[in-house]
């Protein structure tokens, strides 16, 4: 895996798009925020067939997202990244991280210390690879994240390490 894909490739050059977008864009990966919702208190999930995810998402992000891979680090377009703003799913545009509560870990993965609301992230045991991890995935879509450590800085003592094709940026 040797692509230096960035996360934003699959935005078209041009502003805004058309309110009335064609018929044919079937909901593309997001680049803006598209805000939870819920039905009977529980968050409304983004279900789709892995054909359709394949369709809409671009290489690395299927890969990262939907095969639980890792971009390399220090190639993502993000974990140097220091502008205001929410770091939302590359997939479905839930909001999953605010620029506030991004610190530099020093490992070449964009690092968090708190997720925007603890019902956005689901995590889950991985113990691929001989290592005992907490995976963290978008709890709408059920996209590959990262990873959570218990060696991130206060208030949380948590470290999120996310790959940054996972994620988009919505400046403020
Ligand atoms: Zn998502």
């Amino acid at each position: 895996m040797l692509a230096l894909v960035a996360c934003n490739a699959a935005s078209s050059p041009s502003t805004d798009k058309p309110a009335a977008a064609t018929a044919a864009q079937t909901q593309v990966a997001s680049d803006s925020i598209v805000p939870a919702q819920y039905a009977d208190g529980k968050l409304v999930k983004v279900v789709h067939t892995d054909a359709e995810w394949k369709a809409q998402l671009t290489e690395m992000e299927y890969y990262v997202l939907r095969k639980k891979g890792t971009e390399r680090a220090f190639t993502g377009d993000l974990w140097d990244h220091h502008e205001k703003g929410t770091y939302i799913c590359a997939a479905c545009g839930l909001p999953l991280f605010r620029s506030e509560t991004k610190f530099n870990s020093g490992t070449g993965w964009p690092s968090y210390y708190q997720p925007m609301k603890p019902e956005y992230i689901a995590d889950e045991a991985d113990h691929s690879y001989g290592m005992e991890r907490d995976e963290v995935l978008c709890a709408r879509c059920g996209g590959h994240l990262g990873h959570v450590f218990p060696d991130g800085p206060e208030p949380t003592g948590l470290r999120y390490c996310i790959n940054s094709v996972s994620l988009d940026f919505v400046k403020d």
